[in-house]
């Protein structure tokens, strides 16, 4: 494992415990090493030069007092900026406004769309005794509409009956029109996705989103997503329009360095994070948790 940031900066600014405030010079060389850690985390290149320059603005000039060591300071700064640009905590999702409220989920494939479609379908239905329906408007992948309907079965929760042919466009609209007549409060769209974006992907997920109208739309990503989260993050806030995140694969190795990056570039809440394959395995967002772990 690396160093952590602590012992790092400590080493560079510790010397300087006794003398009046951080100078500019001091601030670099410790600047140098908040800058390896976060791209060590896997956090977006672009993200970690406006984070680093958030982190001077704090740091220089800071005085330096006797209870607490110089590096334990910058550490402190750059936990708290962590802290602050991951967002609040406690935002879910907002189920506010008239039945069936839509909420569409979109991704590249793979991501853990269909999980969390499954996950959150749970959630809602046994903390919020809300009547959920799913609906797969994957027609890209042919087991995807097959495996929701398996998450269904095992969850109980309904399904949209698969009709062969129809396109994800028109799968929404009978969607929509099916909780309508069978009581549903919420009905949740997944989506197709691609290994990559593509303008068609893209312009599937306007068309879709401008025919059911979701009240919200998450971006389901992988936390292990790397310098691409930016881009990834971007490109479906931009095009489709989201209004907030979720992490998946939170349970795994990673830092969580794209949790940073796509809040960052996005501005939008991470609602949710996922902590592993089973159906229960959904957690809420704690910025302090993730900020602990980008730093190591
Ligand atoms: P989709 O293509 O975006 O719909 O992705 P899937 O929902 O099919 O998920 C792809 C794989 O990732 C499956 O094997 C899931 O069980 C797994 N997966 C999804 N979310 C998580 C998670 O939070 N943690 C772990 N460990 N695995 C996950």
């Amino acid at each position: 494992m690396f160093d952590n940031l602590q012992d790092r900066l400590g080493s560079i600014l510790n010397g300087l415990t006794g003398r009046g405030s951080l100078s500019d010079k001091d601030v670099q060389a410790a600047l140098r090493e908040v800058r390896r850690a976060l791209l060590e985390a896997d956090v977006s290149l672009e993200v970690v030069r406006g984070f680093v320059e958030r982190v001077r603005e704090k740091a220089v000039g800071a005085e330096i007092v006797k209870s607490i060591k110089p590096g334990q300071m910058v550490v402190k700064i750059v936990h708290d900026e962590l802290v602050e640009t991951l967002g609040s905590e406690g935002v879910t999702i907002d189920l506010n406004a008239a039945a069936p409220v839509v909420v569409m989920m979109v991704g590249l494939q793979g991501s853990g769309k269909t999980t969390t479609t499954g996950k959150i379908a749970k959630r809602i239905t046994d903390r919020e005794r809300k009547k959920v329906l799913m609906a797969s408007l994957d027609t890209q992948r042919p087991a995807a509409q097959e495996q929701l309907k398996q998450l269904g079965e095992q969850t109980g929760i309904d399904t949209l009956p698969v009709i062969a042919g129809q396109k994800p466009t028109d799968i929404a609209s009978r969607a929509v029109q099916a909780a309508k007549l069978g009581g549903h409060d919420v009905v949740i769209l997944d989506t197709a996705g691609r290994t990559h974006i593509d303008e068609p992907l893209m312009q599937e997920m306007a068309e879709i989103r401008a025919r059911s109208r979701p009240h919200e739309t998450l971006l389901v990503a992988d936390a292990l997503t790397g310098q691409d989260a930016v881009n990834v993050a971007q490109s479906f806030d931009e095009r489709v329009g989201i209004t907030g995140l979720v992490l998946t694969r939170m349970d795994g190795d990673g830092r969580g360095g794209a949790a940073l990056s796509m809040r960052a570039v996005t501005g939008k809440p991470i609602k949710l994070i996922g902590v592993g394959e089973k159906m229960d395995a959904l957690e809420e967002f704690h910025p302090k948790r993730i900020a602990d772990r980008i730093l190591g």
